[in-house]
């Protein structure tokens, strides 16, 4: 290698890039040679010949290139952590642009020439969106039951149900969080059955909340029974306790008249009179990565001021995408038509059946293609709300000569990258999740996969 790398082609590509990538390419290069002259197998071009610098300059723009990339969600699974869960809309888009690209007013209040919250820019618009008193942001959702948690119960107990000790994908366990949060956990009640009388019977002058979890991404079902939170509103009160709702999801808007319809909206629970209710902004709110805390404004206050909320803030450019999207909720918008994942989430199966007809007219002329639309399911949420089904049309796709698994691999191949989802050994892609701009993109990955 330090042959190599002194030859005028090694000097020339190391003034192009750096040494260091250079060195980094080529020892991915020796490990592939390693690894051929163990099992046997292909060749790579011999060091100092035209086509092994040609390899190496392929690579080395490839590593530039970053590993962050946009790519085409054909799963019909509208909330993919995976695939960085919520697109942003138009404007919140904009709003990003504008505080990326220059100064701010983000913590300096113009009228009073003095420091400002950046909290503020958010508040008002969540409290007029939940009719909540008060609304804290943070970084995730996370963040958000950690600060609250830390706050509220940190050295004292917080009871919760054994049906709600949730956990979400990538590591969310919530007797974990409440460890970390400095609290005791107590857990009443069993996995089916969590009554008010439970509860009331946990409590202690050590008790300082009560928590209650959306179980987002499992169900439980047959002889169940859990304790309402108008219950546990009204356990809170006698005995002087603060009752705590982890949403998760938490729509701002009922979702009538779709497969989300279930999904409770924030407001109820602040109705109910949950104390702070947390809630993620990338899930069915459809905005930036941020975790949101809105309730009494009192609780809230204590929760501003304590030194992990500096730890966990929002940066400005999640709150510049985050506020654009909750302006989207106010009157004359309907949210349904201006936030992408609740237009992709209320989608209606005919609507997707005749845009899956159009498409497949697109493919008509490949040779060897077979495009089928079929009755599927979609989902709201990958890691989050895999519950809630979205009954759709899906093409189904086969190449002759093709195994579902080649022609997946050759869709991630694409640029961009598309991901579609195999079910009964088909390649199936749902257009639910296809942005109306990808769908030229599409075709021709298509097309590229069998050329
Ligand atoms: C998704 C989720 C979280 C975590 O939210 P992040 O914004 O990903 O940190 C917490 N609780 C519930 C119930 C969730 O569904």
């Amino acid at each position: 290698m330090d042959k190599w790398l002194a030859t005028e082609q090694g000097i020339l590509l190391c003034a192009e890039y750096s040494r260091a990538e250079v060195v980094a390419v080529m020892r991915t290069h020796l490990a592939r040679i390693r690894r051929k002259l163990e099992n046997g197998g292909g060749e790579l071009p011999e060091l100092g010949s035209r086509e092994y610098t040609a390899l190496l300059r392929a690579d080395l723009l490839e590593r530039r290139r970053g590993s962050l990339r946009r790519v085409i969600n054909a799963t019909g699974i509208v909330i993919h952590t995976n695939l960085g869960r919520a697109p942003l809309a138009a404007e919140a888009i904009e709003a990003m642009q504008e505080a990326a690209s220059g100064y701010s007013n983000l913590e300096y209040d113009l009228t009073a020439v003095s420091r400002g919250s950046r909290n503020r820019h958010a508040e008002e618009l969540l409290c007029a969106l939940t009719g909540a008193e008060a609304a804290l942001v943070v970084n995730n959702c996370a963040a958000a039951v950690l600060l609250g948690l830390r706050v509220i119960a940190g050295g004292g107990e917080v009871v919760v149900s054994r049906g709600e000790l949730i956990e979400i994908g990538g590591s969310f366990r919530m007797p974990d969080v409440i460890a970390e949060s400095g609290a005791t956990m107590i857990e009443v009640g069993t996995t089916n059955r969590t009554t008010l009388h439970d509860y009331a019977a946990a409590v202690t002058a050590n008790t300082r909340a009560l928590l209650a979890s959306h179980p987002s991404n499992y169900r439980i079902v047959g002889f169940v029974a859990q304790a309402t939170l108008k219950e546990l509103e009204a356990l809170a009160r006698e005995r002087g306790l603060v009752l705590i709702q982890d949403l998760g999801s938490g729509s701002l808007v009922r979702l009538e008249g779709s497969a989300l319809a279930a999904e409770p909206a924030v407001a109820e629970s602040v109705a109910s009179g949950v104390d702070l209710v947390t809630f993620s902004g990338d899930k069915l709110l459809g905005g930036p990565q941020a975790g949101i805390v809105v309730g009494r404004a009192d609780l809230v206050a204590r929760l501003k001021r304590h030194p992990m909320a500096r730890a966990v803030r929002i940066d400005k450019l999640s709150l510049a995408a985050l506020t654009a999207t909750l302006r989207l909720y106010l009157p004359p918008n309907d949210p349904k038509q201006k936030i992408p994942v609740l237009k992709m989430a209320t989608a209606d199966r005919t609507a997707l059946g005749r845009r899956a007809a159009r498409f497949v007219k697109r493919l008509a002329a490949l040779d060897n293609l077979q495009a089928r639309i079929v009755d599927d399911v979609g989902y709201a949420g990958g890691g989050s709300l895999p519950m809630s089904e979205l009954p759709t049309r899906a093409i189904r796709l086969e190449v002759r000569g093709m195994s579902a698994a080649e022609l997946a691999a050759r869709l991630r191949a694409a640029t961009p990258p598309i991901i579609a989802r195999i079910s009964k050994d088909y390649v199936t892609l749902d257009l639910r999740t296809v942005l109306p701009n990808e769908t030229a993109e599409l075709a021709a990955a298509i097309r590229h996969a069998l050329s």
